[in-house]
């Protein structure tokens, strides 16, 4: 059975969060997207486990409402700053971790994402005894991923290393990225959205799809168990639309190679602090270039509604004209990774016009040019006019 699952989103009660996180919200928008299973998020969070009890239960994991199936799922940050996600086989066995980590946290019961006193080798530890699956989060995101903070899986989970299910790429990072680092292939790479609001622009961007012999808890832990095959497909944003793909100054945002970085000693000609980007992170951790047969494909694609602006020259994705357009598609075609992904160019062509079409061929051919996020700033796709304006604008540059 192939799935589309985002398992990693958080709830209003995380720091940040749209209010319209909810139940509810997320069904109707899930299914827009194309999603078939949803990471409940927080699900350490007493309030929002309250809401989760109120669901309709399908399995001791699996809970739905409208359709929407939704798996026990919760982020914990560790004192070395560090992000893991865990997913849990039922409430009783959230409930159990909760009082384990209630006595190492001050904000278990006001924050979703709740911090506790540990290392990550004391929580991969007491994931384990739970029987949770566990693994790091963004593992490439400089501030809160593994690899921003440790040089190894060993230096952040110790003699639990080896029993970790997955790692999350994050979304200035594929599964190019994460294959140049051999301590990870024989790991499942998960592609996932960690929205913090229910737009389609935030949701599902990042998704997996699945085979998985049944939609449960148990299904997913024979996938992870070294199966790689059954990850049908990573998709997700190009890396260089993260916000932290190259190095860049945190101030002004000017992009520096590795090496200026290091000859400035990571300072800006404007004062500010240059931040190490993934891809140069990536190539200082790359100790192999083996690439593992295994490895599935990476569909790189971005959000249909940032296609939609950007085809009709709008600066935002949630403009109402874009909003317009996004759900005639959604309507006439079903699900946006339909529309993204499967549907005939001629019948989005015959619903929304010529660009829209274009941009979305494009990227199912992998053939778009973006000018890649550093510092903070998200990167941004060029259209062919402005690639050459670009290249204009870097001839005169030079002289
Ligand atoms: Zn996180
Ligand atoms: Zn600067």
């Amino acid at each position: 059975m192939n799935i589309n699952a985002d398992l990693h989103i958080h709830s209003k009660y995380s720091s940040g969060v749209s209010e319209k996180m909810e139940f509810k919200t997320l069904s109707v928008q899930g299914e827009k997207k194309g999603i078939d299973l949803l990471g409940t998020g927080d699900c350490l969070h007493p309030r929002w486990r309250r809401k989760i009890k109120d669901l309709d239960k399908e399995r001791e994991s699996i809970f739905s409402k409208r359709g929407m199936k939704f798996i026990l799922t919760g982020e914990v940050e560790t004192k070395d700053r560090v992000h893991h996600l865990l997913i849990f086989p039922s409430l009783s066995k959230v409930e159990e971790l909760y009082e384990r980590l209630s006595r190492f946290s001050s904000n278990i019961n006001s924050d979703g994402r709740p911090r506790v006193e540990l290392s990550g080798e004391e929580l991969a530890l007491m994931a384990k005894e739970t029987g949770c699956l566990f693994g790091p989060s963004h593992a490439f995101t400089p501030y809160t991923g593994i690899y921003g903070n440790h040089d190894s899986l060993s230096s952040a989970y110790g003699k639990y290393a080896k029993d970790i299910h997955f790692l999350e790429l994050g979304l200035s990072a594929d599964s190019g990225y994460a294959d140049k680092i051999s301590e990870l292939h024989d790991l499942v790479y998960l592609s996932n959205s960690d929205a913090h609001s229910p737009f389609p622009h935030r949701l599902g961007r990042e998704f997996n799809t699945l085979d998985l012999h049944e939609l449960s808890f148990e299904g997913l832990e024979k996938l992870f168990q070294g199966k790689k095959g059954e990850v049908i497909c990573n998709a997700g944003l190009p890396p260089e639309e993260g916000k932290y793909n190259e190095s860049a100054c945190r101030s002004c945002y000017t992009h520096y190679s590795f090496k200026e970085a290091v000859a400035r000693d990571w300072r800006c000609s404007c004062g500010g602090v240059i931040k190490k980007g993934v891809k140069d992170r990536v190539e200082e951790l790359s100790d192999t270039k083996k690439i593992p047969e295994d490895t599935p494909p990476y569909q790189h694609l971005i959000p249909l509604q940032e296609i939609i602006a950007k085809s009709v020259g709008h600066s935002s994705p949630t403009t109402k004209k874009v909003n317009q357009i996004w759900q005639r598609l959604i309507d006439s075609i079903g699900d946006e990774v339909d529309v993204l992904c499967d549907s005939s160019i001629e019948e989005i062509e015959r619903i929304a016009g010529e660009k829209i079409p274009d941009l979305i061929s494009d990227f199912r051919e992998g053939d778009v040019d973006i000018r890649p996020g550093g510092g903070g700033e998200y990167g941004s796709i060029l259209l062919e006019k402005e690639n050459e304006a670009d290249e204009r604008q870097s001839c005169l540059s030079d002289f």
